[in-house]
């Protein structure tokens, strides 16, 4: 039995994109290629704001415990290797059980599941199967990994997910791809790679989800999906405003409504701040 380690499982409802507003279990697994030091920060500075957390890690033993932050990456607990003491390895067994347990029905119904991160399509490609396959999840219709579009699907996964969207009528794959400008902070080469991102949409919906504070972002954002485009890329363009936390987002989210519109992409909010004010779990 494969096993994942888990940073955190948990029900809410999808805060973004396709899903906005739909029940959803997060199952969110541990490591990122990247570190998204540069959200929130002026151009060319990175954020320092985990390295105060990191300094006294030891006075958290819970996830739910970490504070959150206003600059750099929102989810930072869930690569850093200083917490990663705070992500169990977990059994695909015991991750569907627990599934069961958070879910209102006790069973699949109208919710879906989210796989994220972290970047969920680094190594644990190889442990989705196991899960997916568990007696438990057989009444699941629609998945979505959240990745920022850096990762090739391996070839045993490419079948692996065919077969999974085959064998029920109505299964639905979704690929919502946050791929990371220069406001995070990383290189446009190794975050921009349109060739991996259209082979997502063999496989069901792909769609890119840009993060934007300024109209250097739009631009950029613009210029991201030109190239996307020019690879074959047919899925749809969000503009979603950059704030973890809601003094952020009440400033970006109107603005960036609007220059979505202005350039006919769409808009995404992140329900989870004004909702939940972006906490852990959800
Ligand atoms: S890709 Fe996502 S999870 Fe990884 S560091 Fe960037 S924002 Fe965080």
């Amino acid at each position: 039995m494969s096993k994942l380690k888990v940073a955190e499982l948990f029900y809410s409802v999808q805060g973004e994109g396709r899903y906005m507003g739909v029940p959803s279990v997060f199952l969110r697994v541990f490591g990122c290629n990247f570190k998204c030091a540069g959200f929130g920060m002026p151009r060319g500075e990175t954020s320092e704001e985990v390295e105060d957390i990191a300094q006294v890690v030891h006075l958290y033993n819970d996830y739910k415990q970490l504070p959150l932050v206003a600059t750099g990456c929102d989810s930072y607990a869930s690569w850093d290797p200083r917490f990663k003491h705070l992500s169990p390895m977990l059994s695909t067994d015991s991750i569907a059980l627990q599934i069961m347990d958070i879910l209102p029905h006790k069973g699949w119904e109208d919710e879906h599941l989210v796989i994220t991160g972290g970047e969920p399509l680094l190594g644990w490609q190889r442990a989705y199967p196991d899960l997916l396959d568990h007696p438990k999840m057989a009444g699941l219709k629609e998945i979505t990994f959240e990745t920022n579009g850096t990762q090739r699907l391996s070839d045993d996964f490419k079948k692996y997910l065919f077969k999974w969207k085959n064998a029920v009528m109505g299964r639905e794959i979704t690929f919502s791809v946050s791929a990371k400008l220069p406001c995070s902070g990383e290189k446009w080469d190794d975050a921009i790679l349109p060739n991996v991102v259209c082979e997502y949409e063999w496989f069901g919906t792909a769609y890119l989800k840009f993060v934007i504070a300024t109209e250097e972002d739009r631009d950029y954002a613009l210029k991201a999906a030109s190239e996307y485009r020019a690879a074959g890329f047919n899925g749809h363009v969000y503009f979603m405003p950059v704030g973890g936390v809601e003094s952020v987002y009440n400033l970006n989210a109107k603005s960036v409504a609007l220059m979505a519109m202005k350039h006919g992409l769409r808009y995404s909010d992140r329900l989870q701040v004004p909702l939940f004010k972006n906490e852990w779990g959800t």
